[in-house]
């Protein structure tokens, strides 16, 4: 489906029915699947025929939209995970053991950073935060000769920081790393990291790509251009893995190296594997993602516009508003625009940000951003909260930052809401 804009690819890739089959990708609702005879069922456990004979390592709904996604990436590959979260673990895990070091941005989402600083420190692998806006000099000081990769969002959660990814993916590239980049907030609608030099893409589909706040999800997307047996750093992909009779990932699937191996050796052996129920609705969301991602930051501007100007509020940050710090970077990384999250605080500091959210009444305070409602949340006392001070500065999080994640609805709804509730502070 290369040839098609990506506003036809999220209707149409990913599954052709043939003659007489059902239009819309059927929901395989089975474990396993049936096979004439063991030998052929011992040539796909080898690695050495593709099929589906456990849901678990593979399933025809999950595949069809795994195929969507890579191909709305620009991918080569893409393997869907039951969350964000696994997403991330699987794809640091796939190139990073003990005794590894990874290099990552520090304002990056509250649940990856703990993800990372805690229970993967513990594992072994050693972490580096950096500051997104780092100059190239100190980047190139905290590569290690153990570094493996370097981790980022495109669009940082809440901070809103917009990665400069040709800065990262260069840095990275030097050192014979690659970079994998978390673009869950802009989507691939808005933000094309493998256009910019990443070479790994990770989602929290929960996010927009869902979009209605009904199933978890995750995905790596694998571009299949990074070149694995340069300077010999991933033995995991070039040596042979006994497990699978001393198959060498990168000899026997070339440019889907990466990506085999996360779905062989780490969902085989993990098994954070999505429901086919989930990956059809996930589909559902994607079908309309471009209209309403291009909603989302057309509402997601009208509020910022009216926040910014808004005796009642101290600071606004929206990467989409020109006096934004980040406002040229979103223009080079999301011209149409970034998403419909916004942060911001209100005068009279974390007390009165409680008091506004308590009085809004089409937006709902949940744990969840980026879906077609309107809603808010207080990280620090939430998604943060394991955070200390120091921490929440280095992920750019302050105690009175409102996370309002701007929905689909009529913006003169949204906008008339938030007013009665700053009226009220
Ligand atoms: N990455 C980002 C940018 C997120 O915002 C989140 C969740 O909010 C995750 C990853 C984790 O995703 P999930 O909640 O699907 O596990």
């Amino acid at each position: 489906m290369t040839s098609y804009h990506i506003d036809t690819k999220c209707i149409q890739s990913g599954y052709s029915p043939k003659d007489g089959e059902p239009r819309v990708v059927p929901i395989v609702q089975s474990t396993t699947f049936r096979y004439e005879s063991a030998e052929t069922l011992g040539k796909l456990f080898d690695l050495e025929s593709a099929g589906f004979f456990y849901t678990r390592l593979g399933n025809p709904t999950v595949d069809a939209v795994e195929k969507k996604i890579a191909d709305l990436e620009g991918g080569f590959g893409a393997l869907m995970c039951s969350s964000g979260q696994a997403a991330s673990l699987i794809s640091v895990l796939n190139i990073a053991r003990h005794g590894d070091h990874v290099i990552c941005v520090s304002a990056i989402y509250g649940g990856t950073f703990n993800l990372f600083n805690k229970t993967m420190r513990e594992m072994g692998i050693d972490f580096t935060f950096v500051a997104p806006n780092i100059n190239d000099a100190d980047l190139a000081t905290v590569f290690q000769a153990r570094t493996r990769l370097v981790f980022s969002e495109s669009l940082t959660n809440p901070s809103l920081v917009v990665l400069d990814i040709e800065k990262f993916a260069r840095a990275a590239h030097a050192h014979q790393v690659p970079l994998i980049v978390d673009n869950t907030f802009p989507t691939p609608i808005h933000c094309r990291p493998f256009e910019h030099g990443a070479d790994i893409i990770v989602h929290s589909t929960t996010k927009y790509m869902d979009g209605h706040a009904c199933s978890l999800g995750g995905c790596i997307v694998d571009s299949g251009d990074f070149y694995w047996k340069l300077a010999g750093k991933f033995p995991e992909l070039t040596l042979p893995d006994e497990t699978y009779h001393g198959v060498i990932y990168t000899d026997q699937f070339g440019k889907g190296a990466y990506i085999t191996k996360c779905r062989t050796h780490l969902m085989r052996d993990l098994g954070s594997a999505p429901s086919p129920t989930n990956a059809f609705l996930l589909n559902l969301g994607l079908e309309t993602l471009p209209l309403r991602m291009a909603r989302h930051a057309s509402n997601g501007l009208a509020v910022a516009q009216m926040l910014e100007k808004h005796p009642k509020v101290s600071w606004i940050n929206y990467p989409g508003l020109p006096s934004n710090p980040n406002y040229s970077l979103a223009q080079k990384y999301m011209p149409q625009g970034t998403c419909g999250v916004i942060s911001f605080g209100v005068k009279g500091g974390r007390d009165a940000a409680v008091k506004m959210m308590g009085a809004l009444k089409l937006a709902a305070i949940v744990v969840h951003v980026a879906d077609a409602r309107t809603c808010v949340l207080h990280p620090a006392s939430t998604t943060h909260r394991q955070l200390n001070d120091a921490q929440l500065v280095e992920a750019g999080v302050s105690a009175d930052l409102i996370r309002l994640s701007v929905g689909i609805e009529h913006a003169g709804d949204i906008l008339a809401d938030l007013e009665q509730a700053l009226a009220q502070i």
